[in-house]
């Protein structure tokens, strides 16, 4: 018999007072007892809608089964045959528009928690003895990866699993794309990415750092080296600023450069070689996940913070759950306001932010209520610190160097239904062809595309 229960089995979380002060995981996982019961409520649908949800077509009844009736490590067998990296999507996948939102146990009630439990699978998997992955039989074939973010690392983990001689490159020294340098660690471990990435290099897939495309070798050198197939996967990191007076004062952050700083650079921690000043009071310029991220970091380094948007509380666009744990964490919210000045002294250091309220107007042609300036209704916040979240966009790098590589108007490549670009051979995925989205939209493209490039050489033999 399902257990009926109409809510999830409350998640075990840091107290918000204890968890500003420390950079560890706030959520803190499932008990073996709490997972089996809350997989107790799934119903085992025949018709499964809730992998219709999953971009990576999870098996989801199947593995909550096997969860269910204690086989937790054939579980981590059936994620992990669509999905390779179910620790990640257990913690940031946004589930409630996937998989959860198409649960039947949603209508009347809270769906199942499908990404607790997949979560807790991984978790349960890394810290047990289990089997060693065999190392797929090769196939004489090469591909090549460009970005090891999460659409690239799936490429090159289903190619790899396929038999192919993958290598990807990285830019940075560090693989794991936005997973290691934007996500923070208070809702990513980091040594849970580099968990997963180490289980994609036992499968075979080699990872170089510090190369670059369009700087240290281009397409065709790839091409040259005998790699019969190149997938990009290079994210969309370039920051978009406000253009308004005192942009360029000391301590005006984007989101990425600050993220980056705490993430990958441990800026926080005294020993760093980049460290960042631990300012008194934050502004942070956004509604999005990343402004939430950038927030809550820069409150963990002691600042009052204060998010400042231009719209209302229920057009925020950030998870609702990140703006719940922001609003826990005492993170102050400036809503129907927008920036139009960043304030400085005579040495160019921040003092405040000027803003202007905003109001409602009529519904405008994207079907949103447009928002406009009251006129004379400026006032200042004082900060020490301003961090930029107003979105990215991909970097023109590689598609400078790459000129028959065709993009649209908003920099994002352009790829056919199979994911291949205008240069035969060539594929992409993830943000650089969608703009900034999501972990598991970008893993679907990358799962896709390795298909494509899979099926296009094997046809060509
Ligand atoms: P990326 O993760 O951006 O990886 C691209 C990689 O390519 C990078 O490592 C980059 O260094 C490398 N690269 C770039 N150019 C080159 C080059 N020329 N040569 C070689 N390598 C190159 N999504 C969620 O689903 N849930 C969340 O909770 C969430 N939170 C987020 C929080 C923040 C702060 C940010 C910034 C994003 C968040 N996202 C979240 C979005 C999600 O992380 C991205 O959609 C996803 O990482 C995109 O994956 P990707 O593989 O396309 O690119
Ligand atoms: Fe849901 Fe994400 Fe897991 Fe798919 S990968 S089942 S969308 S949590
Ligand atoms: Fe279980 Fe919900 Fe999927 Fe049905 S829809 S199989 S209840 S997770």
């Amino acid at each position: 018999m399902p257990d009926m229960s109409m809510t999830k089995y409350p998640m075990p979380s840091q107290d918000p007072d204890v968890r500003v002060t420390n950079f560890g995981e706030v959520a803190l996982g499932y008990d073996e007892e709490t997972a089996v019961k809350e997989a107790q409520r799934c119903l085992q649908c025949k018709n499964h809608p809730c992998m219709n949800g999953c971009p990576v077509n999870v098996h989801i009844p199947d593995f909550i089964r096997a969860l269910r009736d204690g086989h937790f490590l054939e579980a981590y067998g059936i994620i992990t045959g669509t999905n390779a990296l179910p620790a990640i999507c257990g913690r940031v996948c946004p589930q409630e528009n996937q998989c959860e939102k198409l649960c039947v146990r949603g209508i009347k009630g809270e769906p199942v928690g499908i990404g607790r439990l997949e979560r807790f699978i991984a978790d349960y998997y890394s810290s047990h003895e289990h089997p060693e992955p065999e190392k797929p039989l090769p196939n004489g074939h090469k591909a090549a990866v460009i970005g090891s973010g999460p659409s690239g690392l799936t490429c090159a983990g289903e190619l790899a699993k396929k038999g192919y001689d993958v290598t990807v490159y990285e830019a940075l020294h560090i693989p794991g794309g936005v997973l290691v340098y934007g996500i923070p660690e208070f809702r990513l471990p980091k040594d849970i990415v580099a968990k997963e990435i180490s289980g994609l290099e036992a499968l075979g897939v080699k990872i170089e750092t510090n190369a670059v495309l369009g700087r240290s070798f281009t397409v065709d050198d790839l091409f040259d080296d005998g790699y019969e197939a190149v997938f990009i996967g290079s994210g969309a990191g370039l920051p978009k600023f406000m253009n308004i007076p005192g942009v360029n004062s000391n301590e005006v952050y984007s989101a990425n450069e600050f993220l980056t700083r705490i993430n990958l650079m441990k800026a926080y921690t005294e020993d760093a070689d980049t460290p960042v000043q631990h300012p008194k009071k934050a502004v942070v310029v956004g509604g999005g996940n990343v402004a939430m991220d950038a927030a809550r970091s820069v409150k963990r380094l002691g600042a009052d913070t204060t998010i400042v948007y231009r719209r209302g509380v229920e057009e925020l666009p950030a998870r609702k759950e990140e703006v719940g744990h922001a609003m826990e964490e005492h993170i102050n919210f400036m809503l129907l306001s927008n920036p139009v000045e960043i304030l400085h002294d005579d040495k160019n250091n921040v003092s405040g932010v000027r803003c202007i309220k905003m109001e409602y107007g009529d519904v405008d042609a994207s079907g949103r209520k447009s928002v406009h300036e009251i006129e004379g209704s400026e006032f200042d916040v004082e900060a020490d610190c301003v961090i930029m979240a107003l979105g990215t966009s991909p970097n023109p790098l590689i598609k400078n160097d790459t000129p028959a590589l065709k993009t649209n108007r908003k920099g994002c490549i352009e790829v056919n239904e199979d994911e291949m670009t205008s240069i035969d051979g060539v594929y992409a995925g993830g943000d650089a062809v969608t703009g900034a989205a999501t972990v598991i939209l970008a893993m679907g493209s990358g799962r896709k595309a390795a298909a494509a490039i899979d099926e296009a050489i094997m046809n060509r033999k």
